[in-house]
């Protein structure tokens, strides 16, 4: 394929702890240590890589995750293939989100699953860039849910994402504007759990990459803008063994594994909120009022819990949860909430009933009765909660653990020792 395509550099790519894909470039004349798994780069500088005295690392890429960029032709194509970190010894690194997902994956297996199938539907805003390229506070048009064009001018930018995407080996389920100005919303189809997490990745760049063709700016940040929705990214799961849909139940809503398994969902959901909105901004989206959840709770009937059961059935069978955003490391929210749920499905815990009617509108009293907690309101109490669910914990493992609160913990005192506009505001006259 290099020689057909004429090829002429391979990206070799993985992602540090926060989900930035990190790359190694080397030109085609290195292909043979490339397939032999020789490429080392230094990982002591990589966030939550590895300390300075054990700084070499190995690329073992993937090889069915090779796939040649559909821009930059003129300064040669460009290949790319996702890899798996090792040690010099040869032996994978668990550090490594996509090898500690592969852990969990394996437990899986083990527990008799062959398929955790992820559909996300990762939301952006476009935005339009100044004279000197960066990126401004202006919504690249005033469109709003489904809305067509010409009120929707984000519309043939996602048509060329859509395109880029497909040639990439994408299958688009469907594109739309979201509610927000200046928003869109992409969904391809479920994937296995590591290719589902791969394409999170690819789809991050590949929209960032066109927008920017188009003379704007592709951001994921949960909410960039106040008082109009944020953007999820919400993650819609079911265990598949072969071409059986595990969840799926001729005469239920769900299967009794389903149930099991979502179970365990709310059962770790406070923590697995530290991995699924893992930033100080995560938490500006989870607020009452823009279509976010902010309760631990289920519903087959309304979009406001944390997880919604569609109604779908068969194949389509599956549940939806609906807190992730995407700034989260994909490789890690999707081995802790499958990890939660494998939790769910070995242990014996309660199922909270459904809740049928709109969380917003009952009173406190009424959701205390019914069991309903709220979920974490900042990073701050979300990694508390990951610091009391040990369970979770070892679903990162030791080090990626360590390193997320290393990395967390001073992202938070950073935030938390800014002094803001508002502050000043509020207090400045009345003090
Ligand atoms: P919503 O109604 O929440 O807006 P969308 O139609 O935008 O949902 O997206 C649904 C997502 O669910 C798609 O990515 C789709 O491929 C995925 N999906 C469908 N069936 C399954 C399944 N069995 N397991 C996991 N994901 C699924
Ligand atoms: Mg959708
Ligand atoms: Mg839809
Ligand atoms: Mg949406
Ligand atoms: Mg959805």
């Amino acid at each position: 394929m290099v020689k057909d395509e004429n090829v002429e550099f391979i990206c070799l790519m993985f992602t540090d702890i926060n989900g930035i894909i990190k790359n190694v470039e080397v030109p085609v004349s290195q292909l043979d240590k490339v397939l032999a798994n020789k490429i080392t780069f230094d990982g002591s500088s990589i966030d939550g890589f590895t300390r300075i005295e054990e700084s070499d690392m190995l690329l073992h890429p993937d090889l069915s995750t090779w796939l040649i960029f559909p821009w930059g032709e003129e300064h040669g194509k460009v290949a790319r293939l996702i890899c798996d970190i090792y040690r010099t010894d040869g032996t994978p690194f668990e550090g490594d989100p996509r090898v500690n997902l592969k852990r969990i994956i394996k437990k899986m297996h083990d527990m008799g699953y062959t398929h955790f199938n992820i559909g996300p539907e990762p939301e952006f805003f476009l935005f339009n860039i100044d004279e000197h390229g960066n990126p401004t506070l202006h919504l690249n048009d005033d469109g709003s849910y489904f809305d067509f064009s010409p009120v929707d001018l984000g519309v043939n930018v996602r048509k060329d994402i859509v395109l880029g995407l497909e040639k990439m080996g994408f299958e688009v389920e469907a594109s739309h504007h979201e509610v927000a100005p200046g928003q869109q919303e992409i969904d391809f189809k479920y994937q296995d759990a590591i290719s589902a997490a791969d394409s999170i990745e690819t789809f991050k760049l590949v929209v960032k990459t066109i927008a920017k063709e188009h003379g704007l700016y592709a951001t994921f940040m949960p909410k960039p803008v106040q008082g109009i929705n944020g953007s999820g990214m919400h993650i819609n799961m079911s265990l598949f063994n072969g071409d059986d849909n595990i969840f799926d139940d001729a005469n239920d809503m769900l299967s009794p594994t389903a149930k099991k398994f979502m179970s365990g969902l709310l059962k770790h959901a406070r923590a697995l909120t530290a991995v699924n909105n893992p930033t100080v901004n995560s938490y500006k989206r989870l607020v009452p009022g823009y279509e976010a959840p902010t309760y631990i709770a289920w519903s087959s009937k309304n979009r406001s819990p944390l997880i919604r059961v569609p109604a779908a059935k068969g194949k389509s069978k599956r549940i939806e949860m609906r807190s992730v955003d995407p700034t989260t490391n994909p490789y890690l929210a999707i081995a802790c909430i499958l990890d939660a749920g494998l939790d769910g499905i070995a242990s014996d815990y309660d199922l909270m009933p459904e809740v049928k009617d709109n969380i917003y509108e009952m009173s406190e009293e009424k959701r205390r009765e019914e069991g309903i907690v709220d979920l974490p309101s900042t990073l701050h109490n979300s990694l508390k909660a990951l610091r009391k669910d040990e369970y979770v914990q070892q679903s990162l493992g030791k080090g990626l653990t360590n390193s997320f609160f290393a990395a967390k913990n001073a992202e938070w005192a950073r935030y938390q020792q800014t002094v803001s506009q508002w502050e000043r505001d509020t207090y400045m006259s009345q003090y």
